[in-house]
Order: C-alpha cells, then sequence, then structure tokens
C-alpha cells in the first residue's frame, strides 16, 4: 500500500541524510528487512486537525517496519485505543497501514521522523529534525493544542516555539500556553515501559485527553506561562 503525508511538501526525503548515526541504522534495517519501511516516516492524520500529538521517533518494529506513526507497537494500543475512546478515529485500528483507520480532529507529529538506536535519538539528531517538526506544526494552522508524549517531545515543541526549556519545565499533565497561543500539554510517552509499570496507566492518558478537550477553544494570550495541574 503506497504511503501519502497529508503534509505534503514539509516530509524529509526518503534517503535524508543528516543524521550519519541514523542513516547507517536505515541502512542495515534496509538490508535485514528488505519489507520494511526503513525511511522516515510520515505525519499521520487529519491535516485540520485542532489536536496534534508530538511523537519522539519511529519505534523498529512499529513505525519503522509500518511506515505508520504507532501502528504496529505496544505504543500505537493504548494511544489509538484511546483516540477511538474520545471520537477523534474513524474505523478500527489493526496495527497495519491499510486498516482504515482515519484521524479525526487529530494528527501524529513525531519530532523525529527516523528509527533512532534503543530509541534514543541524541541531541544532534533532534536538532537535526527540528526544521522538519517545526515545519509541519507551522502547517498546521487549526492546531489549538498540543499533547506532547514524553520529555523529548515536549521539548522540540518547546523549542519550536521559540520558548526557553526553563520557562517550560515537562511535568506530566503540565499545561503550557505558547507564544501563539497554542496550549501544550505533557505526558508521559505511552510506551509498554511506562504502560506495563504503572507510571502511565490508561485512566491517566484519558485525563490528559479530557485536560485538551477543556482547553479547546481557549487559546489565546501572547505570553508563555505554565501551570500545575
Ligand atoms: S532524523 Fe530527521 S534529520 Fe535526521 S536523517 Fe532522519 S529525517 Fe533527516
Amino acid at each position: 500500500m503506497e504511503i501519502g503525508s497529508p503534509l505534503p511538501g514539509t516530509e524529509p526525503p526518503r534517503d535524508c541524510p543528516r543524521c550519519p548515526r541514523l542513516v547507517a541504522l536505515r541502512r542495515e534495517c534496509r538490508i535485514e528487512y528488505p519489507d520494511w519501511w526503513n525511511a522516515p516516516v510520515y505525519t499521520f492524520g487529519d491535516p485540520n486537525a485542532w489536536l496534534a500529538f508530538a511523537g519522539l521517533a519511529p519505534g523498529k518494529h512499529g513505525a519503522n517496519r509500518t511506515g505508520r506513526p504507532f501502528t504496529g507497537d505496544y505504543a500505537g494500543d493504548l494511544l489509538f485505543a484511546t483516540l477511538a475512546e474520545f471520537g477523534l478515529s474513524r474505523d478500527v485500528y489493526d496495527a497495519r497501514i491499510d486498516d482504515g483507520l482515519v484521524l479525526e480532529g487529530a494528527i501524529i507529529v513525531n519530532s523525529v521522523k527516523c528509527l533512532p538506536p534503543q530509541n534514543k535519538p541524541s541531541p544532534a539528531e533532534i536538532a537535526n529534525c527540528r526544521p522538519f517538526f517545526e515545519t509541519q506544526l507551522a502547517a498546521l494552522p487549526n492546531v489549538e493544542v498540543i499533547i506532547a508524549l514524553g520529555r523529548i517531545a515536549h521539548d522540540a515543541t518547546v523549542r519550536a516555539a521559540g520558548v526557553r526549556l526553563a520557562a517550560c519545565p515537562f511535568a506530566h499533565g503540565a499545561v503550557h500556553r505558547l507564544p501563539d497561543g497554542r496550549q501544550l500539554i505533557d505526558s508521559y510517552h505511552c510506551s509498554r515501559y511506562n504502560t506495563n509499570t504503572g507510571r502511565l496507566t490508561p485512566a491517566m492518558f484519558a485525563d490528559i485527553f479530557r485536560t485538551a478537550l477543556a482547553l479547546r477553544n481557549q487559546t489565546s494570550g501572547r505570553n508563555s506561562s505554565t501551570t500545575a495541574r
């Protein structure tokens, strides 16, 4: 199945050369798993979304394999189930890119587009990919609320907004008003590790979604501020 981007013209090239370590891993994967996607993973969702999810990076057996964010790995099970619970998707997620799943009002934008070793991009790799991330957030004029999945996505979003990290520290459940009026909500990443250890429960994740819904249409003001919740 051919994969397209909801934000054409904003994606890195398939052979993006900016991160030598990630390029090397991409080459290894293309040799070992020639049927996998093994390339920068496109954004997925509704280009008219009011809610954006800032993700970390493709998982090896998830997005890097299938070519769609969070598709095929454990983190996607909770994310897509919760999106469905809150009416933000149509059709059933079945961990395949041809499952027919459509996001409505929501979009997923990874802060790093290529598979990093051990799911840990380096600071330089995050910085290398930031122009793509920034361009994509800027290409979503209707986004009012951003949910950052984990600290790396939080930091990338704050930097993309031109705000000092010290002014917007990461904390699960914290809400930050960004200079453009968008609201940023922090969440622990919905990874297998976080859910297995109870750091993030489905109920806690649902609360993040409830906060997003409550904040919708409340995006205004020009100054950055932080509220612990
Ligand atoms: S992570 Fe981003 S900048 Fe680095 S190689 Fe992949 S697409 Fe290019």
